[in-house]
């Protein structure tokens, strides 16, 4: 599709007045033969995304949708620094190692520890877990057994990427599946799947489905006690991607972390409670030795030895700028701060949505992330449900709430899921509930879709 290369009257008058994408369809199938000027790719980009949901009516993500001025400015500057050059910016790899010990402190390692910056919890946890599968090797090759079968333990409410990983890396998931009424797993779910081909067992610090937290207190307390009778000395590793930056400030007595003896590593996504934007994760071991050797890369780079374990190599250095930022700027004070705004004004939908008299609330009486899981009432209309009802509130007022149901064995239960974030002030919830008794009363009148089994809008969305 060449363009012919004549200057036309029509052509003066769009360089003048506006550009050819006004008329023209964008770019999409092949490269373009020619460009354009930086304003009109601008606007080209701009104006296709302005179709997107808004991030701020995004009651769906876990990640970070706003951040303060002086942070994006941070990130803006440094756009054009390359992280994993360590030679040349031997300070990011400084920031780097100093967030990785204030982690360290706030998980309560014991002693000296060793971690590092990823893309995500998911690079985090495939790291993390390899970690184990290897350390796993390194015990059964001492011994002299077979490497054949590894197995990991994990419950039906954990992210994908512990699936992914499994697939990935060549473990066997064995995977406890929940029941109506019970979303997390705890001591005597993860029992009867443990034996000597266990490299792990993962713990949820707020599962992405209801937002609370497996039993990882009594899941220690039985690998503590199988390593004091049986020899077994099985691992666990903690998903903190959500809960690594919500328990340490609204839960601070709470033990989930380093605490426990049997808590090896932690994953946490600096890109959701850390209050940093996409994408940033951390692992963090809890001593230097539960980093299996193997996994580390000492390379001569650029004429200086540099050890790794990352599956990355290049990478911005901004978001690991920008987390640090985030750790001096807020302390411990001002973490807990908001984190507790964030909880009273979940606590405020969850009491506005019970006083509705159409819902029912998920487990706020428990340790949990700020959000709020709701469903409609048993005694509910029939003739619509939780999609329509998010199907709906989109529909009318451009809030995204997810509506999905949860893992087996409790894919019966359909529920809806609002987080409630920093930017969602008291007078936003007031307007989200009274939109969500519109988006009802609509329903009531007019039925929703239901029936027509539908495609859920998001299933147990961990993004
Ligand atoms: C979000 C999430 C993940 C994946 O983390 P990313 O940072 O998006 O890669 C894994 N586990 C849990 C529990 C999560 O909430």
């Amino acid at each position: 599709m060449s363009r012919e290369m004549t200057t036309t009257a029509d052509d003066r008058a769009t360089a003048l007045f506006g550009n050819r994408f006004l008329t023209e369809a964008a770019p999409s199938t092949h490269f373009p033969d020619s460009g354009m000027t930086p304003l009109d790719s601008l606007r080209l980009v701009a104006e296709d995304l302005a179709m997107e949901g808004d991030p701020q009516r995004n009651l769906a993500t876990f990640v970070t949708t706003w951040m303060e001025p002086e942070a994006q400015r941070i990130i803006a500057e440094n756009l054009h620094r390359n992280f994993i050059d360590h030679a040349e910016y031997p300070i990011s790899a400084e920031i780097e190692q100093r967030c990785v010990r204030m982690l360290a402190d706030l998980f309560n390692a014991p002693g000296e520890t060793t971690g590092c910056r990823t893309q995500g919890s998911s690079e985090a946890i495939m790291l993390g877990a390899l970690s184990l599968k290897w350390k796993w090797r390194e015990r059964r090759t001492a011994a002299g057994k077979s490497l054949d079968q590894p197995n990991l333990v994990f419950g039906g409410d954990v992210h994908v990427v512990w699936e992914k990983f499994c697939r990935y890396f060549d473990v066997e998931p064995r995977i406890v599946p929940l029941a109506e009424n019970k979303y997390t797993i705890g001591p005597d779910d993860v029992r009867p799947h443990l034996d000597e081909n266990t490299i792990g067992v993962v713990g949820v610090l707020g599962t992405t489905f209801t937002g609370h937290m497996d039993d990882i207190r009594g899941i220690n307390d039985l690998l503590v006690a199988l390593k004091a009778d049986g020899g077994l000395d099985i691992p666990m590793h903690v998903d903190g991607a959500s809960g690594g930056f919500v328990w340490p400030f609204l839960y601070p007595d709470s033990a989930w972390d380093f605490r426990l003896e049997q808590v090896r590593s932690i994953n946490v996504s600096g890109h959701k409670y850390g209050l940093v934007y996409p994408g940033i994760g951390w692992l963090v071991f809890r001593e230097k030795s539960d980093l299996a050797e193997d996994l580390v890369f000492y390379e001569n780079y650029l004429g200086k030895t540099d050890a790794t374990f990352t599956l990355n190599f290049s990478t911005g250095a901004s978001m690991v700028l920008a987390q640090y930022y985030m750790f001096v700027r807020l302390g411990r004070e001002g973490y807990t701060y908001v984190m507790r705004q964030m909880q009273q004004n979940a606590k405020a939908l969850a009491d506005n949505l019970r006083a509705s008299g159409r819902f029912e609330v998920i487990g706020d009486d428990q340790e949990q992330l700020p959000l709020v899981a709701f469903r409609l009432k048993a005694d509910h209309d029939v003739s619509y449900d939780e999609s329509d009802v998010a199907w709906q509130l989109s529909a009318e007022r451009g809030w995204m709430v997810p509506a999905y149901t949860l893992p087996p064995d409790a894919q019966d239960v359909k529920i809806l899921r609002a987080l409630v974030k920093e930017t969602m002030s008291r007078e936003q919830v007031d307007r989200l509930t009274q939109d969500i008794e519109d988006a009802c009363q609509t329903l009531d009148q007019k039925g929703g879709a239901a029936q027509v089994e539908r495609e859920q809008v998001k299933q147990g969305s961990g993004y």
